[in-house]
Formats: structure tokens, C-alpha cells, sequence
């Protein structure tokens, strides 16, 4: 490209409107070095000065960001880039590197069904997870063994998980489930006293659906049991029946669970009217057969 003073379109007494924004926006020394790069000849370049200029302040933008929330872009996550097309220019926006990983990850999710679940437990990664304490440690190699060894085809105990509130239990199973449906499988983590709310009011066809994609899913996730209100229905009817399905059919199921297998059994058999612990062992019965009971101390993380 020739230096501007040489070209005569600047020499001419009537410069029109494009040509003047045109010369403005090169004053700035950076974007007369990035129109450069492009390498077309000035005459074309000044029908897109406006357009440049996006391109050139995105990409700066871009130069020194931290990560999505703090995109200043005109559209989120993307940026505007042109393309030299033979004698014109095309734009187009391109994600930047932070929503492509946003991208990916949300792919690598795609098979974990969540229910009233928070994003950063959506999010859960198995190599975010912290080590620091050893409280920790043993779930989390029974977990990492099991991702490794996960079989659809077998038969295969999940954890029943009991701890504290916040301790981590939810993200952990989170993690275990992501890191799977990166092989495809497909898995649901559902936060127990909702679902049931939700499944109450839900009609009867969307009733149907949820419940048998619940029963059948490969991984399922039972979130908080026992912080639910125990009634007749909820326990015999739609917990029992998903339970004695994914016992008979040999799928992998999980809990998490601020009480412990003794203490959910006493918590499942007090409903509204009546004490009946026959129901609730029974329940137990299949819990115990699908799981292997596992306690978790640790700090509350939740900030
Ligand atoms: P629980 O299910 O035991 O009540 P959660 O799994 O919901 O606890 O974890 C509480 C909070 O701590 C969540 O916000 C979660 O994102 C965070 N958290 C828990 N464990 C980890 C971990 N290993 N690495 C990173 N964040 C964690
Ligand atoms: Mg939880």
C-alpha cells in the first residue's frame, strides 16, 4: 500500500464524506498500521471506515480481556472481523476464545438432564475439584474409579452421600456425571423436593414424560432426598416405583443426603397422619441395594 500523501485520491479538491471519515480515522497510528495489514487499496478500504473501526476496537478489546463477563464487545462473547473477498470486504462476527470454551463446555454437558440445579454445580468439573482436604480424598477416588470403570451394560452400585450442607456432595456427583457424558452417556441429577413439587402440578402427559425419563435414565442423580415433606405418594408411589425399576433393570443410581441411611429411614416414615416404618425400610431395602453409603465431613463451601 502506498503512503497516503503519495495517493492522489487525497489530493483531489472534492473529497467526499467517505474519503474525509476516512483520512480522520488514520490519524490514529495503530489503526492506519491495522488497514495496512489488510492490504486493499485505499479507494475500497474507505467504503468500510465505520466497520474497520468496529473490527479494530473489538479486537483490542479482545487483546486484554480477562474472561466473558467482561466483554465490551457490541455482541457478547463475539467479535466483528473482515474478510478480504477478491477487490470487496465481508464481515462477519467470530466467537472469541472464552465463548468457545463456553461452547464446549456446555457441549460436554449435553447429556446430564438437570432439575433445579445451580450452574456452577452445571458446571462441575472433575479437574476443578479442590484436593486440599483428605476428608474428601476417598469419595473422590471411588468416584474417579468409577468413571473409569463405568459400564452401561453392568450392573453398577452408586454412592449414597451423606454430609453436611455445602460440604460438596452435589458437585462432586455433578463432576462424576459430566466427565461421563463426555463418552456419551446420558445422565439426570434432579434436586429431589422440587421435582416431586414440580411433578404434582405438572398435567398429565408432561407427568408421564418426566417420570419415565427419570425411572429409565442410565445415571441418575437424587439430589437432597430427605429434605422433602414426606407424603404417601411421594414416597410409595414415585420415589419406591423409580427405585424398584432401577433396581430390577440394574441402573446406576446416586443420593446425596444431609441425613445418613438410619436417619432417612426414621425421616421417610413419618408422613402428615401416621408413623409407618414398614414403608420406609422398604424403601431403605432398595436405596441400600442401589448404593454404598459413604458420609463426607468437610466445610461449608458456599459462599
Ligand atoms: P452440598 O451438595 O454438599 O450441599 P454443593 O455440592 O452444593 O454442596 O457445594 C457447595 C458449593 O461449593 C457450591 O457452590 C459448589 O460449586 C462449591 N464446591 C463444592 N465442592 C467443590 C469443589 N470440589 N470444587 C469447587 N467448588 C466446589
Ligand atoms: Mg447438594
Amino acid at each position: 500500500m502506498k503512503s497516503l500523501n503519495e495517493t492522489k485520491l487525497f489530493n483531489n479538491s472534492s473529497i467526499s464524506d467517505l474519503k474525509k471519515e476516512y483520512i480522520k480515522s488514520l490519524k490514529d497510528k495503530e489503526f492506519e498500521d491495522y488497514v495496512r495489514s489488510i492490504h486493499l487499496p485505499h479507494e475500497i478500504l474507505m467504503k468500510y471506515t465505520s466497520r474497520l473501526e468496529t473490527c479494530f476496537n473489538e479486537c483490542k478489546n479482545c487483546s486484554t480481556c480477562k474472561g466473558l463477563e467482561n466483554c465490551k464487545n457490541e455482541v457478547y462473547g463475539f467479535y466483528l472481523k473482515e474478510e478480504v473477498d477478491g477487490s470487496k470486504l465481508n464481515f462477519e462476527y467470530k466467537s472469541c476464545k472464552y465463548k468457545n470454551k463456553e461452547l464446549k463446555d456446555n457441549k460436554e454437558n449435553e447429556n446430564v438432564y438437570i432439575f433445579d440445579i445451580p450452574k456452577e454445580i452445571k458446571n462441575a468439573r472433575m479437574k476443578d475439584i479442590y484436593l486440599d482436604d483428605a476428608e474428601r480424598k476417598e469419595v473422590i477416588t471411588w468416584l474417579t474409579k468409577f468413571i473409569k470403570g463405568y459400564d452401561k451394560e453392568k450392573k453398577m452400585k452408586g454412592l449414597y452421600l451423606s454430609g453436611s450442607f455445602g460440604c460438596g456432595k452435589t458437585y462432586l456427583i455433578a463432576a462424576t456425571f459430566n466427565e461421563l457424558s463426555k463418552k456419551g452417556i446420558k445422565s439426570a441429577i434432579i434436586y429431589w423436593p422440587e421435582f416431586l413439587r414440580s411433578l404434582k402440578e405438572s398435567f398429565d402427559d408432561d407427568f408421564k414424560e418426566r417420570f419415565l425419563y427419570i425411572k429409565k435414565i442410565p445415571l441418575l442423580l437424587i439430589d437432597d432426598i430427605g429434605a422433602e415433606s414426606v407424603t404417601y405418594w411421594s414416597r410409595d408411589e414415585i420415589l419406591g416405583t423409580i427405585l424398584q425399576y432401577r433396581m430390577e433393570e440394574g441402573l446406576t443410581t446416586f443420593f446425596t443426603s444431609n441425613l445418613d441411611y438410619k436417619e432417612l429411614e426414621t425421616a421417610l416414615s413419618i408422613t402428615k397422619n401416621k408413623v409407618d416404618s414398614l414403608k420406609a425400610t422398604r424403601i431403605m431395602e432398595r436405596i441400600k441395594n442401589l448404593t454404598i453409603e459413604k458420609s463426607m465431613v468437610g466445610e461449608n463451601r458456599r459462599k
